[in-house]
C-alpha cells in the first residue's frame, strides 16, 4: 500500500532543500524501492501570502492524515509585521500541537570528514553518535500560571510554571528506552531533582520505566552536569532523555559539537495509535529558513535529507534504506564535497542542487 508523505517546504531555503528530498523520493519510487504518495502544502509566510494564515485548516487535516509530515523551514523578514497569530512560526506550533508530537529526537552525529569543524578536538568527537530525546509538549513552556503581573510600585512579577504529570514522563521515557535498544543500549536521564519537585517526579517515573528495560543501562545525571559532560567527554552518552527546557538547551549544545547547523536533522513523534501502532510524525531540519542565503542556491540540503532519512527509519521501518541514505551523505562528505557553510579552506564549494545530486548518485 502506498504510504502518504505530506511535504511542507515553507519559506526561504525551505523550498530549495525540500526540492532535493523530492528528487530522492522520485528516484526511490521509480526504482520500486518505495511507494510514497506525495502531497505538498504551504506553511508560514508562503501560506500567509496565499491564504492569510500561517497554515490552512485543509493542510492541518492533510498533515493529520499523512503517515509522515516533512517540513522545511518558515519565516523571514518579509513577514516581520504580519499579525502575531499569523506569524510564520505559528504554523510550526499549530502543527506540533495538532499532531501531539511530544517526543523530539535530535541526533548529534559526527561525520568523520567533518570532525575538524567541531569546537572540540578530533579525539573527543570522532565517531560521536548521541540522540537527545526532548519532551516537547509539556513543562515550563506551557505550564499555568504563565504571566507578568504589575505590582504597582514600579515592580513587576513574572511567573512561568513547570508542570509534569506521570503519564507525560512515562511516555517520553519509553520512547528513549525503546530507541536505546536500537542503538547503544544506554539511557541517561537529565533533570534537576536536587532543586525541583518536577525533577523528583521525573526521576521517580523514569526509574520505574527503566525497570521494564533491564537490558538497557540506565544512569541519572543532573542537567547542569550533563551540559558539562557533553562538552568534556561527549562520547560517554548514547541516548539522553530530558524535559522540554533542559532538552532545548542540551540538544543545541550536543548539536553544535558536530559543526554546522546545516547538518542537523530532527524528528518529532506522537503516541502510537491504539489500532495501528503508528505514531504521528513530523520531520524537519534544526535550522531555520536562513533568509540571508535564500534564493541563492547555496543552502546545505543535508539536514533536510537526513530528516527524511529519519522518516524512513522511524515512520516506515525502512532501516536499511535509512542507513544507505545516511551512508551516502557520509560518503559525499568523505569525497570532499562541501556547501559553503561547512567549507574548509581551499576547497571548492558546491551549491544545493549539486550536493543533493551527489548524495542521490551515491545512493
Ligand atoms: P530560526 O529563528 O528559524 O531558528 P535562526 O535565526 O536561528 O532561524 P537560521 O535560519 O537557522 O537562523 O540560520 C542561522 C544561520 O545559519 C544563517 O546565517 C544561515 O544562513 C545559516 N544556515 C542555516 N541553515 C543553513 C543551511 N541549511 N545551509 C547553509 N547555511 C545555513
Ligand atoms: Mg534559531
Amino acid at each position: 500500500m502506498a504510504q502518504k508523505l505530506f511535504l511542507l517546504p515553507g519559506d526561504g531555503i525551505g523550498t530549495e532543500i525540500m526540492a532535493e528530498v523530492e528528487k530522492i523520493i522520485a528516484w526511490l519510487n521509480s526504482q520500486g524501492e518505495t511507494e510514497f504518495e506525495i502531497d505538498t502544502g504551504l506553511a508560514g509566510g508562503a501560506a500567509y501570502d496565499a491564504h492569510g494564515v500561517a497554515v490552512t485548516e485543509e493542510d492541518v487535516q492533510k498533515a493529520l492524515a499523512a503517515d509522515a509530515v516533512i517540513f522545511g523551514a518558515v519565516g523571514g523578514p518579509k513577514w516581520d509585521s504580519v499579525p502575531y497569530e499569523h506569524r510564520p512560526e505559528a504554523a510550526l506550533l499549530r502543527l506540533r500541537k495538532e499532531l501531539a508530537v511530544f517526543a523530539n529526537l535530535r541526533p548529534a552525529i559526527c561525520y568523520p570528514a567533518l570532525a575538524d569543524a567541531s569546537a572540540l578536538k578530533r579525539e573527543l568527537i570522532e565517531g560521536l553518535d548521541i540522540l537527545i530525546v526532548r519532551e516537547l509538549t509539556g513543562g515550563v513552556y506551557f505550564g499555568e500560571p504563565k504571566e507578568i503581573t504589575d505590582l504597582g510600585n514600579g515592580q513587576k512579577r513574572a511567573i512561568d510554571t513547570q508542570v509534569y504529570e506521570t503519564y507525560e514522563i512515562d511516555r517520553i521515557a519509553r520512547v528513549a528506552f525503546d530507541l536505546a535498544r536500537t542503538r547503544g543500549n544506554k539511557v541517561h536521564s537529565a533533570d534537576k531533582k536536587n532543586v525541583m519537585k518536577s525533577g523528583v517526579l521525573w526521576d521517580e517515573v523514569v526509574r520505574g520505566v527503566a525497570k521494564d528495560y533491564p537490558d538497557v543501562t540506565f544512569e541519572h545525571i543532573l542537567a547542569d552536569n550533563c551540559a558539562m559532560q557533553l562538552v568534556r567527554n561527549p562520547r560517554q552518552f548514547d541516548v539522553i532523555v530530558t524535559d522540554n527546557l533542559f532538552g532545548d538547551i542540551l540538544s543545541d549544545t550536543a548539536a553544535m559539537l558536530t559543526g554546522s547547523l546545516g547538518m542537523l536533522p530532527s524528528a518529532s513523534l506522537g503516541a502510537p495509535d491504539p489500532a495501528t501502532g503508528k505514531r504521528k510524525a513530523f520531520y524537519e531540519p534544526v535550522h531555520g529558513s536562513a533568509p540571508d542565503i535564500a534564493g541563492k542556491g547555496i543552502a546545505n540540503p543535508i539536514a533536510m535529507i537526513a530528516s527524511f532519512a529519519m522518516a524512513l527509519r522511524y515512520s516506515f521501518g525502512m532501516v536499511t534504506l535509512a542507513d544507505r541514505l545516511e551512508n551516502a551523505i557520509a560518503a559525499v562528505l568523505a569525497d570532499g564535497l562541501r556547501t559553503g557553510d561547512i567549507a574548509q579552506d581551499n576547497r571548492r564549494t558546491v551549491g544545493t542542487e549539486e550536493m543533493g545530486a551527489a548524495i542521490l548518485k551515491r545512493l
